[in-house]
C-alpha cells in the first residue's frame, strides 16, 4: 500500500492509502485534487473516511460519491452527507483488506471520531497508521469549538498512548506555527528546537512535515505534556488561576489561541 497526503485548499492534507488499484481517502474537502490523483495513477476509489463534519474535511465527499460510488463512513453522532455508514466508538471495519479501529476523539467537534490501523504495510514501513484528523496536530491539537477542555485532554491521552511507532496523519500542515508556540512553552526542550530544525528544512522544500509519529508528539507537543512540570510552570506564567489537569490544558489551549 502507498500513504500520501494530496495537498488541498491553503493548508489541508487529504491522506490517500491506495494499493495501486483501489484507493481510499480521509476528509476529502475538496474533490479536485482527489480526483486528479485517481486520473493520474489509474485508481479506482473505494471508500471516504471521515473525521468530523467540517467543511474543509467533508465539502468533496458528494462529488466524490456520485462520480465514483465509493462507500462513505463517518461519526454517527455529526451531521455528515448521506448516505454515511455511521460509525462509534470501538467500531471495526475492513476497507481496502486493512482493519481500522474507530476511537470517539471529542473535542474540536462533539462527535468527532479517528481510525487507526494497527496492521498495515503502508511505504515499505508496517508502523500503525492514524487518521486523527482535527484532534491532534503535530506539536498542537485542534481548537474546542465543540467539546470540553477535560473531554479533548482525554481524547489526547487515548492518542497519545498508542504504540510509539504509529504514523500520525494530520489533516493540516500547521506545524511550523504549532512548534513556534511549543517552543515559547518548552524553550529548553532539546528535541524540540531538534525538530523545529528538521520541519523549516522541509517546508523550505514545500514537502509535507507529516505523518508525524506518536512518539514525536510524546517529546514535543505541549498539549500531549501539559501535566510535566516544566509546561505546568509555564502555563502558571500564563495563567495562574489554572490548577488542576483540566484547567491547566485549558489555559494551555487559551494561551495558543492568542499566540502570535
Ligand atoms: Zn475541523
Ligand atoms: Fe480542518
Amino acid at each position: 500500500m502507498k500513504l500520501i497526503p494530496l495537498p488541498a485548499f491553503s493548508d489541508n492534507y487529504i491522506w490517500m492509502l491506495h494499493d495501486a488499484r483501489r484507493a481510499l481517502v480521509v476528509d476529502p474537502g475538496d474533490a479536485q485534487p482527489v480526483f486528479d490523483f485517481l486520473q493520474q495513477s489509474g485508481l479506482q476509489l473505494e471508500a471516504i473516511l471521515v473525521t468530523h463534519h467540517h467543511a474543509d474535511h467533508v465539502g468533496g465527499v458528494n462529488a466524490l460519491r456520485e462520480r465514483t460510488g465509493a462507500r462513505v463512513w463517518g461519526p454517527a453522532r455529526e451531521r455528515i452527507p448521506q448516505p454515511c455508514s455511521p460509525l462509534h466508538q470501538g467500531d471495526r471495519i475492513d476497507v481496502l483488506g486493512v482493519g481500522f479501529d474507530v476511537f470517539d476523539v471529542p473535542g474540536h467537534t462533539a462527535g468527532h471520531i479517528a481510525y487507526y490501523a494497527a496492521d498495515i504495510t503502508a511505504n515499505d514501513d508496517s508502523a500503525p497508521v492514524l487518521f486523527c484528523g482535527d484532534t491532534l496536530f503535530s506539536g498542537g491539537c485542534g481548537r474546542l469549538f465543540e467539546g470540553t477542555p477535560a473531554q479533548m485532554l482525554a481524547s489526547l491521552d487515548a492518542l497519545a498512548a498508542l504504540p510509539g511507532a504509529t504514523r500520525v496523519c494530520c489533516t493540516h500542515e500547521y506545524t511550523l506555527s504549532n512548534l513556534r508556540f511549543a517552543q515559547a512553552v518548552e524553550p529548553g526542550n532539546a528535541d524540540l528546537a531538534h525538530h523545529v530544525a528538521h520541519c523549516e528544512a522541509l517546508r523550505k522544500r514545500l514537502a509535507p512535515t507529516l505523518p508525524s509519529s506518536i512518539e514525536l508528539e510524546r517529546r514535543i507537543n505541549p498539549f500531549l505534556r501539559s501535566r510535566l512540570p516544566t509546561v505546568v510552570r509555564s502555563v502558571a506564567q500564563f495563567d495562574p488561576s489554572a490548577h488542576d489537569e483540566a484547567g491547566i490544558f485549558a489555559a494551555l489551549r487559551e494561551w495558543k489561541n492568542g499566540f502570535r
